[in-house]
């Protein structure tokens, strides 16, 4: 059955060459109870353990029902102890942490059985070696005695024709020594029984056959008693590991050991941490670098807006619109909007607020009170977690006041002047306000800054005269003047002829950046504080000294015709289409994201970029040496549940595999405790401080992204440390750790 010729082992250690033992010649057959009794150091032990493929040996031959092992490859011994040997140790070589159930039923998992069809077994072996109190204890709970039966109902669950015992009452009392030896010399009826013990008298009643080993050779191999022969050997070929029983046994090898399940899903939660926040606001602090600037020309607090006219500088009209309208990545068309640049100020006692004018048609949704009814209503877009009057706490009181209102130029007409705020949308700016009004509202603001944006100058009896809003002189649109006319104040009559000025020119030019209109119009009836409002509808009082002229007339000479228009891009992906397809257009097109990407402020904002990203690279390598440094220890500890694991002939593959699970469970846990809180708080259904920033700004792509690199990860680690905990031999790596 197996034979030894002439077979050493030797040591070499630091250059130096042990003899383990040397030239054994050694037959044994099924049946046989052999004992190998000798000195402590005399080699028991190492014959032993190259007799289970645990060692190799360097000189001789070894054969297995007449099959050479020389040339045997780690595979091929890992497949002779599967088939062949069943050990037992004197420290007994357990799984501490399974129960005496669960230790039995790893041998058959390992041998491809499944966990449900192998229960009737287990619980009869556990009979056999008289158990049956202890199946669903944990083994580190039971004394020596019941773990070496434990570890005799193992050898036998593996089905081998061969036991292997060194020492296996070394640690146990008389009585659980007798218990022990009577088990295994009932086995040992038709198997191959080797005892390795130095206390021969115990175990000599039972022994067919003494060897006697000293200073590594043989020097005594007696016949003790005869023994039954055993015919035919039964060699089981076993079944690789089952997929499914691999889960189970890594999944319960997560969850097993107390103290291991808490550091390392403490370890794997520190790594989910770190991962989402550095990933997704760095990600964001990406975005932050070009979607914030300003230039002096524009208001560039929307990235996405294109300033557009007209190559020609002709006014854009409604055909032109209707076509700009069909632009493929066109979100809206401001048409007016110069009230982008306007800046409004509210005011109402001491309370002050600036902001920027749009389209009531743009909000989407109110958070507070109502929508405007009339032109003097407005929706305030405001922080109101920030801005004082419109706290919780004051803003019912804050929205029944009625607010002033200017710009930056000047105040506005009576009409504009006096505000309602009826509703209120939280916004996250706590320097500057939206101010949502009607479009009614907007054109009136408009037309007020195209009479400010206009030059009007004209001249008259030989003067050049500037006409500026309030003061000597400003031009006047009143309905009672004919077309054509206009009624100049009674002072003028000096400087004409017989004080008469009628029929007199007045000449004048509007400018604006755009257009020049040129008009005249001539004089026909003079007025005096009496006849002022017959003749004009006014009063003295309101002006200083205002030259009437016909509304229509007013109108001719402020343009107000559209020849700069913005449109606010979809996506910014495609701007730089959409901008060639404006000036095949020909307009001339200025998109706000160039004008601010060169500023200063960017600037800062990539050296600032580039320094965060330095500090997240290294956070990021300091996360993985502390995690990888960490899990590595913790998995020190599990070095002998590897090995033993590869003793009992799980093969190499599947023991990382089973490492490669046990890890995972833990990766998946702290990933889904993570992303759970995120989701939960992205959902509105918790807050934690904690998690806010990064709760608000994780993407779907976030999510895929740190599941891949935790992954990938756990990887990493169980092959590093799978390649150091396996390149040695089973034994060695076992040895160190006993
Ligand atoms: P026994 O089991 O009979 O007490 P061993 O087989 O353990 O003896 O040891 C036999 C010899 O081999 C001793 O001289 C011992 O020092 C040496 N030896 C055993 N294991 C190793 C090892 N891993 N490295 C080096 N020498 C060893
Ligand atoms: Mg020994």
């Amino acid at each position: 059955m197996l034979e030894l010729k002439n077979v050493s082992k030797f040591y070499y250690k630091k250059g130096m060459i042990t003899t383990g033992f040397s030239r054994v010649n050694l037959k044994f057959d099924m049946g046989e109870f052999v004992a190998i009794t000798g000195e402590s150091g005399s080699g028991k032990s190492t014959l032993l353990n190259v007799i289970s493929g645990l060692d190799s040996y360097e000189e001789g031959e070894m054969y297995i029902n007449g099959e050479e092992t020389s040339y045997y490859t780690e595979k091929d011994y890992e497949n002779y102890r599967r088939k062949y040997i069943g050990n037992i140790f004197q420290t007994f070589n357990l799984v501490n942490s399974y129960t005496v159930y669960q230790n039995i039923e790893l041998i058959y998992l390992i041998n491809g059985y499944k966990a449900h069809e192998v229960k009737k077994e287990i619980n009869e072996l556990i009979k056999k070696v008289d158990l049956v109190k202890y199946k669903n204890r944990k083994v580190s709970k039971l004394s020596g005695g019941q773990k070496q039966r434990v570890a005799i109902a193992r050898a036998l669950a593996q089905n081998t024709p061969i036991i292997l015992a060194d020492e296996p009452t070394g640690n146990l009392d008389k009585k659980s020594s007798e218990n022990v030896l009577e088990l295994l010399h009932e086995v040992s009826k038709d198997k191959l029984v080797i005892v390795v013990t130095h206390n021969y008298d115990q175990i000599e009643q039972y022994v067919t056959r003494k060897i006697t080993m000293n200073d590594g050779k043989i020097i005594e191999d007696k016949r003790i008693k005869h023994h039954d022969e055993v015919n035919n050997t039964i060699v089981v070929n076993h079944k690789n590991m089952r997929g499914c029983s691999k889960a189970k046994l890594g999944i319960r090898n997560a969850f097993n050991i107390l103290s291991k399940f808490l550091i390392l899903t403490a370890v794997y939660l520190y790594v989910a941490i770190e991962l989402f926040s550095i990933y997704i606001l760095f990600s964001d602090s990406q975005t932050l670098l070009y979607e914030s600037g300003y230039n002096n020309y524009f208001n560039a607090d929307d990235l996405n807006r294109v300033v557009i006219y007209k190559n020609d500088r002709s006014e854009i009209n409604e055909t032109d619109f209707d076509e700009l309208s069909k632009l493929s990545n066109v979100k809206d068309i401001i048409k007016n909007d110069i009230i982008l640049e306007q800046e409004l100020s509210i005011h109402a006692n001491d309370y002050y607020i600036s902001g920027r004018i749009y389209n009531i048609n743009e909000l989407d949704k109110l958070d507070y009170g109502r929508m405007p009814e009339n032109d003097d209503e407005v929706v305030m877009g405001i922080d109101m977690g920030v801005d004082y009057y419109f706290n919780k706490s004051r803003i019912e009181e804050t929205l029944k006041q009625t607010f002033e209102v200017s710009n930056t130029y000047s105040s506005l007409t009576k009409k504009n002047r006096e505000i309602k705020i009826v509703g209120v949308k939280q916004i996250d700016d706590e320097w500057e306000g939206k101010i949502y009004a009607t479009e009614n509202f907007i054109n009136d603001i408009k037309d007020i800054y195209i009479e400010n944006v206009t030059s009007t100058k004209y001249t008259f009896l030989g003067n050049e005269y500037q006409s500026y809003k309030e003061s000597f002189g400003e031009l006047v649109p009143s309905k009672k003047v004919p077309k054509g006319k206009a009624i100049v104040l009674e002072d003028y009559m000096y400087s004409c002829k017989n004080f008469n000025c009628k029929g007199k020119a007045i000449n004048i030019t509007a400018k604006t950046p755009y257009s020049e209109i040129k008009k005249t119009v001539k004089v026909s009836k003079m007025y005096n504080k009496k006849n002022i409002t017959k003749l004009t509808g006014y009063k003295m009082d309101d002006f200083a000294s205002a030259i009437f002229i016909n509304p229509d007339d007013f109108e001719e000479l402020h343009d107000r015709k559209i020849y700069q228009s913005s449109i606010i891009i979809e996506d910014k992906e495609l701007a730089q289409t959409t901008l060639e397809e404006l000036k095949n257009m020909g307009y001339k097109p200025l998109y706000m994201r160039d004008t601010v990407y060169d500023s200063s402020y960017n600037t800062i904002a990539r050296i600032f970029n580039i320094v965060k990203v330095a500090i997240y690279a290294f956070e990021l390598l300091v996360m993985f040496f502390i995690s990888y440094f960490v899990i590595k220890l913790v998995l020190k500890s599990r070095n002998i549940y590897y090995s033993t694991l590869r003793i009992l002939g799980c093969t190499l593959k599947d023991t990382k595999k089973l490492l490669n699970i046990e890890l995972f469970t833990f990766a998946n846990i702290g990933y889904i405790l993570v992303a759970g809180f995120l989701i939960l708080q992205k959902m509105g259904i918790i807050h934690i401080t904690f998690f806010s920033e990064a709760g608000i700004q994780a993407k779907l792509y976030h999510f895929v992204v740190i599941y891949i690199v935790i992954s990938l990860m756990t990887l990493l680690t169980t092959e590093r440390y799978s390649r150091k905990l396996f390149v040695d031999s089973v034994m060695n790596t076992y040895r160190e750790e006993v």
